[in-house]
């Protein structure tokens, strides 16, 4: 093109569609699931804008949010439209070529290892996987602010944007046409997209059509001569954009009856493919398992087939109105606990009456339950207000409020549904057994993903902490190797047994042999290992649990019980602990005394009430290295 301006990709970018254009990946199909979710991120831009300035959305066929997909199959194109927001001659070459999101070079690292191209999307690159079934590309964008632009690129490290003097003017939003590949042609039959949207795009809050064929029989009178046919037929292709079909005239059966006969009729129509009635505002009762699991992956951008752990689709009544679904990921990302007191984002959608707002909203839930992806939608907060006046909105604390309380009623459930839980006093749910199979282990497994979140919950959320102590599994003298819980600890107390007594250090192992526990196991006390670096933190947060006091057994103040003897022998040896307080007085000993905390071992060093345990000191030590 004459007026082309040409651009580099940025190398990333560039080394990114190498491996796309390359792949052997058998499962293309994701391309489509792909443009259909900027489309709707683009649709959900221009409705949130709109809420502030009427004027944004235009008037006539630009006021229609929806998306159509169309193919032409003899040029061999597949073009899927939104009326979105659309991209200014800017947007184009910094968001489809020169800037690199964080994503693009973790994403290019996960393919060289083998990973899933399926996850794409979460790593904010997946337009480009149109290359995977594509050799030419043009993005056609009109942007309220700009001219219509074409953007094209044969993946050949270059892309070139011109000012667009050839096409039909949009109005707004943006055209994506794909040159399907010769090996992807598959990709060119109405009947494979349609099967696409359905399986990815089910979830999609804004109408998706598709301009579609349908060829019929139709039984018309025989009196009536040739002409009529024509007729018919021409007006059954109503619509201009289609082609001539003169075919569907000639292929029509000489066979003629005295009464009627039949005509081949094709028609082409925009046929809708989606049920846009959001699943939040079902009934919770209507909706299937598997409608959850498939709106858990359209929403988390999660396609590696694995089922939330478990989800809570609820509605809050009352001041403020509001509808939520949550869900525990099957799996904690990589990231999550890397850069944890440095980052701030939440995974919950905004939705303010059905209209999406925002998802990079953090007044809704706590850090700590970052890990959950959900959605709320509510009808209490204001619609045409700024983002940063709804950030201040009151009805927030109210609703992170009841959100955390039911994001910890989901967590406590899958516990309480975990026949491996069942030692529980009070858990008699459990009778189907194919639904206990499936639910076998799903604790420990959400332990084994996210239990430093609740850790960490306790740590920071002193309203909380009795609800999220409930939730703590921990490993102990007892447990045989496997997790149990305060509960359980509680209930195989001995009698006048007041504290619950625990021990920290940097493994199991190391643990097991300390001369603290001597006495204690041989008394067939229980102890807790603590043994995860948070959780020196932890215990320095969550003092008692059920009116037990947590004891530190390295620690100072430990209580067995009070034996007979212990006046005499303290008396007796009176003269050896004034000598051995004499022979060690020192800025890092306080005391000596007589204790009969051991069982084999003659001394041991024990840390004072308020210090540091052994085990803070060496992480302390690690942290300052
Ligand atoms: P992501 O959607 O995660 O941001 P993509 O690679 O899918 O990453 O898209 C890159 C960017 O290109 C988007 O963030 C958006 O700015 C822009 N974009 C893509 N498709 C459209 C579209 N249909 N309308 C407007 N902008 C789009
Ligand atoms: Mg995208």
């Amino acid at each position: 093109r004459s007026n082309a301006e040409k651009f580099e990709f940025q190398a990333e970018v560039s080394r990114l569609m190498d491996i796309l254009i390359n792949s052997l990946y058998s499962n293309k199909d994701i391309f489509l699931r792909e443009l259909i979710s900027n489309a709707s991120d683009a649709l959900d831009k221009i409705r949130f804008l709109s809420l502030t300035d009427k004027e944004t959305l235009g008037e006539g066929d630009n006021t229609k949010l929806e998306i159509q997909i169309k193919l032409d199959k003899e040029k061999k194109i597949l073009s899927i439209r939104d009326r979105g927001i659309g991209m200014t001659k800017e947007d184009l070459i910094k968001n489809l070529g020169t800037i690199a999101k964080s994503g693009t070079s973790a994403f290019v690292e996960k393919m060289q290892t083998g990973g899933d191209l399926n996850l794409i999307g979460q790593f904010g690159v997946g337009f480009y996987s149109v290359y995977l079934v594509a050799d030419y590309v043009e993005v056609i964008s009109k942007h309220n602010d700009d001219k219509q632009y074409v953007w094209e690129s044969k993946a050949d490290g270059a892309f070139a944007v011109s000012e667009d003097v050839w096409n039909e003017p949009l109005g707004r939003g943006t055209e994506i046409r794909l040159h399907i590949r010769e090996e992807a042609g598959e990709y060119l039959e109405e009947n494979k997209l349609k099967e696409l949207v359905k399986k990815y795009s089910e979830f999609i809050n804004f109408p998706i059509y598709m301009w579609s064929t349908k060829e019929s029989d139709v039984e018309v009178p025989a009196d009536e001569d040739e002409s009529s046919d024509e007729e018919e037929t021409t007006e059954s292709s109503s619509s201009e954009e289609e082609g001539d079909e003169e075919e569907a005239e000639k292929e029509e059966d000489a066979e003629k009856k005295p009464k009627t006969k039949k005509v081949k009729e094709t028609t082409s129509e925009w046929e809708l493919l989606n049920d846009v009635k959001a699943v939040w505002l079902r009934n919770p009762k209507e909706v299937t398992e598997e409608e959850y699991t498939k709106f858990y992956h359209s929403l988390a951008k999660d396609f590696s087939d694995e089922k939330p752990l478990a989800w809570s689709h609820f509605t809050a009544e009352g001041d403020v109105e509001f509808k939520a679904v949550l869900f525990v990921p099957p799996k904690a990302p990589q990231d999550l606990y890397e850069s944890y007191y440095n980052t701030k984002k939440s995974n919950l959608k905004l939705y303010v009456r059905r209209v999406f707002i925002s998802d990079e909203f953090d007044e809704l839930l706590p850090k700590y339950l970052n890990f959950l992806k959900g959605l709320v939608d509510s009808d209490t907060l204001p619609l045409n207000v700024s983002r940063e006046m709804l950030q201040q909105h009151s009805s927030l604390k109210t609703i992170k409020k009841k959100l955390i309380r039911k994001a910890l009623d989901m967590i406590r459930k899958i516990a309480e549904e975990d026949p491996d839980e069942s030692n529980d006093k009070d858990n008699k749910e459990v009778e189907d057994s194919s639904d206990n199979d499936e639910k076998k282990g799903q604790y420990t497994k959400f332990w084994n993903e996210f239990g430093k979140s609740i850790k960490l919950g306790i740590v920071e959320d002193a309203a909380n902490r009795n609800r999220l102590a409930k939730l703590l599994r921990v490993e102990s003298t007892k447990s045989g190797g496997k997790l149990t819980s305060l509960d359980q600890y509680i209930s195989r107390m001995k009698p006048g047994q007041k504290d619950i007594f625990y021990i920290t250090g940097s493994s199991k192992e190391q643990l097991e042999k300390s001369p603290f526990l001597e006495r204690l196991t041989k008394k067939n006390y229980e102890v807790i290992f603590f043994t995860d670096p948070v959780d020196e933190y932890l215990m320095q947060y969550l003092m008692d649990y059920e009116d037990k006091k947590f004891q530190n057994v390295s620690k100072e103040g430990l209580k067995l019980g009070k034996d007979s003897k212990d006046k005499e022998l303290k008396e007796s040896f009176k003269e050896l602990t004034k000598w051995w307080k004499g022979a060690l007085a020192s800025e890092n000993v306080d005391d000596v005394k007589i204790s009969n905390r051991l069982a084999n071992s003659p001394c041991v060093v024990v840390t004072s009430k308020y210090g540091w345990s052994a085990n803070m000191e060496r992480i302390m030590q690690s942290q300052t290295l």
